[in-house]
């Protein structure tokens, strides 16, 4: 039988589950059936960015725990105001990478657009987390600049839509943004990083697969899951029609330390995926910003991890353990810098 709450979810739709997401850090401690003073470093008015949780992902946290690796990621702490050395605003250095209009060009071929500074769920580590989204203004009004920009430059084959997350727009926008990247002869691949289908499934219609599928450029799926429990049935779901419907689909994940920096997270996550129809990509070291300190897990570890994971599954479902660095021409692999302080 399915479970009254599921039924409601998948009759609402995704702009109403964002607009009943948890925005105060005690309604959602409630719901969980917790106390402030079970989680004694709570900051619940953090300032700059707030808490924002949608009610489907909440309904995966395992209630009375407060360590629960959900809640960890979503939870503003009070020792996210300290400041610590080598923790900073702008970790991978996208402001210097911005060419303008919020397009971002790092690496050869491929160029990155900030689609939109709007997320459906605000994770505490997020190495955007203080862009200043709000003086690029609204992508309609950027999107003429920074296509004119792709178009003049044929040495870039694929375009990444990020932000914020490209699935905040709306069918019509996102399909408009499509057409006219597919009018570009030189863009072959349009990727898609997004972690809707994670934290609202819902968003994932029949007619966004359509969309997506029926696309030239050909469309790459990157979704971002940190540990096999943000993998519900909803999300499940969302994730086979998606693949159903032909596309293919990637995760990232970011090592967190109390979310998933054991081997069988990281394992269980890895299987959890492939039976979404989605391989792993890229596990990424957390990018130092600042107020994200806490989530830090010694490369030494991070390394012991990945050997665990390659002697434990095949080949395919280890995902590429990586660095961003400002300046570097890639993600960096962490075995060819071994630590820290290169
Ligand atoms: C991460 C990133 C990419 C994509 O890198 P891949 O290694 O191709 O996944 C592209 N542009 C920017 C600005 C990035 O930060
Ligand atoms: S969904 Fe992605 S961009 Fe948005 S807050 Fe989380 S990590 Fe940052």
């Amino acid at each position: 039988m399915v479970p009254r709450s599921v039924a409601a979810c998948q009759t609402s739709t995704w702009k109403q589950e964002l607009a009943e997401a948890y925005r105060h850090a005690d309604d959602l401690i409630a719901a969980l059936g917790l106390r402030r003073d079970q989680i004694p470093d709570l900051d619940p008015e953090p300032p700059g960015f707030r808490i924002l949780v949608p009610r489907a992902f909440a309904a995966l946290m395992t209630p009375g725990d407060p360590h629960d690796p959900l809640l960890r990621q979503v939870l503003p702490l009070c020792t996210e105001r300290r400041s610590v050395s080598g923790f900073v605003p702008d970790p991978v250095g996208d402001a210097t990478a911005d060419l303008g209009n919020g397009l971002l060009r790092k690496y050869q071929g491929r160029a990155l657009l900030l689609a939109t500074g709007a997320c459906a769920l605000h994770c505490r580590y997020c190495f955007r987390r203080h862009f200043p989204y709000s003086s690029l203004g609204p992508v309609a009004d950027r999107t003429a600049g920074a296509l004119s920009r792709i178009a003049a430059d044929t040495r870039i084959s694929e375009v990444i839509l990020s932000g914020g997350d490209p699935l905040m727009l709306n069918d019509d926008a996102l399909d408009a943004l499509i057409q006219r990247l597919g009018d570009i002869p030189h863009i072959r691949r349009l990727r898609i990083h997004t972690r809707l289908p994670v934290v609202i499934p819902s968003r994932v219609t029949e007619a966004l697969c359509d969309l997506l599928a029926a696309a030239r450029p050909a469309v790459l799926v990157v979704i971002h899951a940190n540990h096999p429990r943000e993998l519900g049935l909803e999300a499940q779901t969302s994730l086979l029609r998606m693949h159903r419907a032909g596309l293919r689909i990637l995760n990232q994940s970011v090592l967190l330390q109390g979310v998933n920096d054991r081997a069988e997270t990281l394992q269980a996550l890895s299987v959890r995926l492939f039976d979404c129809g989605t391989l792993p990509y890229y596990l990424h070291q957390l990018d130092p910003v600042q107020g994200a300190s806490h989530f830090e897990v010694p490369d030494g570890h991070a390394l012991e991890l990945v050997e665990t994971l390659r002697r434990e599954l095949p080949g395919y479902l280890v995902p590429r353990l990586v660095r961003e660095m400002a300046g570097a021409e890639s993600k960096i692999p962490l075995v060819a810098i071994g630590s820290r302080s290169i």
